[in-house]
């Protein structure tokens, strides 16, 4: 089984974690609903992209 050869320090540790905190994701409005919507990516609101309906969303309820 591998094992560490040596204990991680709280400083090592806590280097490798400066990496792991979640990127806030850009958010822009969609142009036909005015939804908040990640550019470059079809509106899950509406279903919308570039001006046009490229996904039918069925209503809920
Ligand atoms: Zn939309």
């Amino acid at each position: 089984m591998a094992v560490p050869k040596s204990k991680i320090s709280r400083s090592r540790r806590g280097m490798r974690r400066s990496h792991l905190a979640l990127e806030q994701v850009n958010v822009t409005e969609c142009s036909n609903c005015g939804e908040m919507k990640r550019p470059h990516h079809m509106c899950l609101a509406c279903g919308h992209y570039d001006g046009r309906e490229v996904v039918e969303i069925e209503a809920i309820v």
